[in-house]
């Protein structure tokens, strides 16, 4: 046979069906390289024996014994093939393994010989059975596929069995030492990691807990510093564009703080004075305006939209949806109303223009195209709009900032449309995107890691708290009873549902349940409304309004309400099936409420008495605090709850953990210094390759 090597055929290993094929090729597996590469997600410690005697039924354990008796015959029902062990331990304990289709049990295991087996125990009518238990027979020992004190758990799709991706890699074993360390010989020494192929080697053969320890912990650094390297170079290419320097007019700023009806928090002087830094800089800023459901970000945002029309340019803010860019537009229309600054509003719904006070509605297609003709001409001079403004054959003269609001709602490709949009010849604009998703510093690091970040985590001093509860299934009645009586006060209500339709009824109450049941029982009588991604824009649209105005109540309505309007008018938050939700996106439901004058209430309402879950939505009842929730969620849930699934999956991190500040701190600065060495990385061909290939991925890193 000819000897393995990293490029080989991963089919040249053993014999492999189409199946086994088809599997691999869905974990990109090609190449033994590829094999080797793809790490095991944890180990399962076999290292302690139990008593024959003393083994759970249920259990995964580990026993010594001698093989007392073998016999081979077909089951009775399916008629596979079956080998059946009799076993017995020094202390006079008795079980029987059984295998189904492994006709060369027989020759591994012959009568008297004693080993380890490893394997679930269960009760059958004839007694304790280990149903196809892993076992390591004499000479054997260093083997993955058998009872190594610690065994790599790999993951696997349908069609390829632990077992078998085990004899995979002890196939390709051979292979490893031929992996060539890529990381700059300083770095490994520097940061005392274990070399590459010592790692590989014990992540997938780990002789015991230390060395796989220090495996890992190599692995983890090198996944997560390419990460780094590739934010870097991100952030480094930014560095290089061209962008208009927009001249900070202080005293019409002061001029128009001045004139709000309230005093900024210091958060938001602080966020308005880092933006304004950056705008001046002739390099394109990418930053981001993070803080809470009402940390006054409008007004943060308007300010640099002042500025940049005092310099003669324009300005765009997108908002996801018509709602939020019409209330966005009658907001900045009042604070621009004694600034002189012409806005328009351009969403697929309404295109009006306000200049000097005056609203001019652009209802037709004529006025439509007069209006995309100011625009283009420069005289408006900030535009807000939905995706419309990316979709339309909209033209700026001159547009040097681009404000994203709710910026995880847009994909890279609708915010780089508009940059280029700008009307700048060789200029990009700078953009603001905005978000209320707090993200962790450890995000904001990584994932996160080509932008700025300012933060607003003080609320206005005038803020009610809003009253947390985690209702249990029992006290269901009584939370029903507050809000019948918050209702019967004049104030309004959401009930938020995880999941719409029939598919996943088992699991979890769909609107359409919900909405049943609470108009039949709970909330009988009151007017309730239905809200949901299968409606249309209109009819969504159409159900906000009446919300608003009052007509309904009560709005029962999946995870769309998350990015909602204003409605000062409602006080109370339900959430059902709270446990689904992550502490993050629940801490978001619960700031729909609590914007106006009256005290608000969120209530919790799991579909589950875990003790885990309970105690996990618990930290709702103790905190306000969003970062903090966020953390804690990343730790608790990983990045996937924060980032949505294609952006954690981008990460394509396997071992290392976007919660681990240390380690994300320690990769972001040592990729720094590589940067600094060679930006380019041409001096690691290898390394630049690997992270080359994760910037290539499709979707695009933050
Ligand atoms: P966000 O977009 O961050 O959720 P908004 O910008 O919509 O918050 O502001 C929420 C409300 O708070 C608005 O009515 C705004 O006028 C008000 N507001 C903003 N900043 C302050 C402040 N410093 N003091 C008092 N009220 C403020
Ligand atoms: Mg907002």
């Amino acid at each position: 046979m000819p000897a393995v090597t990293l490029d080989s055929p991963v089919a040249g290993l053993g014999r492999l069906t189409k199946r086994h094929k088809e599997a691999l090729a869905t974990l990109r597996i090609e190449t033994v390289r590829d094999l080797i590469f793809h790490f095991p997600f944890r180990h399962e410690d076999f290292s302690a024996t139990v008593p024959i005697a003393e083994a759970p039924v249920g259990q995964t354990v580990t026993i010594n014994a001698k093989v007392t008796g073998l016999r081979q015959r077909k089951s009775f029902r399916r008629r596979l093939a079956m080998a059946e062990a009799s076993l017995e331990d020094e202390f006079g304990g008795k079980i029987t393994a059984v295998w189904f289709n492994q006709p060369y049990i027989a020759n591994m295991l012959p009568v008297g010989t004693t080993c380890r087996f490893a394997g679930k125990v269960s009760q059958t009518k004839l007694g304790r059975r280990l149903v196809n238990p892993m076992y390591q027979p004499p000479g054997k020992a260093d083997s993955a596929a058998y009872v190594s004190p610690l065994i790599p758990v790999y993951s696997t799709p349908a069609g390829l069995t632990q077992l078998m991706l085990r004899r995979l890699i002890d196939a390709a074993k051979p292979a490893i030492e031929q992996v060539e360390e890529h990381l700059p010989a300083e770095l490994v020494s520097a940061e005392g990691l274990m070399p590459l192929a010592e790692a590989l080697q014990h992540v997938h053969f780990p002789p015991d807990q230390g060395s796989l320890r220090a495996a890992r912990k190599r692995l983890a650094f090198d996944e997560m510093l390419r990460l780094q390297l590739a934010v870097g170079q991100l952030r480094r290419e930014r560095q290089s564009l061209a962008a208009p320097a927009v001249q900070f007019d202080e005293a019409g700023t002061k001029t128009f703080v001045g004139r709000l009806p309230f005093q900024l928090t210091d958060d938001q002087r602080r966020a308005g004075w880092e933006i304004l830094q950056d705008m001046q800089r002739p390099h394109p800023m990418n930053r981001l305006l993070d803080g809470d459901v009402g940390t006054g970000k409008t007004v943060v945002a308007a300010l640099a939209m002042i500025n940049a029309a005092r310099a003669g340019y324009q300005s765009a803010l997108m908002a996801p949806t018509e709602i939020l860019a019409k209330q966005h537009f009658e907001t900045l229309k009042k604070l621009f109303a004694a600034e002189g600054v012409t806005l328009a509003l351009w969403t697929n719904s309404y295109k009006r223009s306000a200049a000097d006070g005056a609203e001019l509605a652009a209802a037709g297609k004529k006025e439509t195209e007069l209006l995309g003709e100011e625009i283009a001409a420069g005289r408006i001079q900030a535009v807000i709009g939905t995706h419309a403004l990316v979709m339309d054959s909209l033209r700026f003269d001159k547009l040097a900032l681009a404000i994203v609001d709710e910026q995880h709602r847009f994909g890279v490709n609708t915010r780089q449309k508009l940059v280029q949009k700008s009307g700048l010849p060789d200029q990009q604009p700078h953009l603001l995107s905005m978000t209320a998703t707090p993200i962790p510093r450890s995000l904001a690091l990584t994932v996160y890691g080509d932008l700025e970040l300012s933060l607003l985590r003080e609320k206005p001093a005038n803020r009610q708290p809003i009253k947390t509860k985690l209702v249990a299934p029992t006290q269901r009645n009584q939370a029903f009873a507050q809000i019948r009586e918050q209702i019967a006060a004049g104030r309004q209500a959401f009930v938020v549902c995880p999941l719409i339709g029939e598919s996943d009824k088992s699991e979890t109450t769909s609107v359409d349940e919900a909405f049943a049941q609470l108009s039949q029982i709970e909330l009988h009588g009151i007017p309730l409304a239905k809200l949901h991604g299968k409606l249309s824009a209109d009819e969504k649209e159409q159900v906000m309004a009446d919300f608003l105005e009052q007509k309904t109540k009560v709005l029962v309505s999946t995870s769309v309400v998350e990015v909602g309007v204003d409605v000062p008018n409602a006080t109370v938050m339900a959430i059902e099936g709270a446990e689904r939700f992550g502490l993050a996106q629940l801490h978001q439901f619960r700031g729909r409420v609590g914007r106006g004058e009256h005290r608000s209430f969120c209530f919790l309402l799991p579909g589950t008495t875990s003790p885990e879950s309970l105690a996990r939505l618990k930290a709702l009842e103790e905190t306000n605090d969003g970062f903090e929730l966020a953390e804690k969620d990343l730790r608790l849930r990983g990045a996937g709850q924060l980032l949505g699934k294609a952006q954690s999956g981008h990460s394509g991190l396997n071992l290392a953990n976007l919660a681990d500040l240390p380690l994300v701190k320690r990769t972001r600065s040592a990729a720094d210094r590589l940067l600094d060495q060679d930006d380019s990385l041409k001096r690691w061909p290898a390394l630049r390759q690997l992270v080359t290939r994760l910037t290539e991925e499709p979707v695009h890193l933050e």
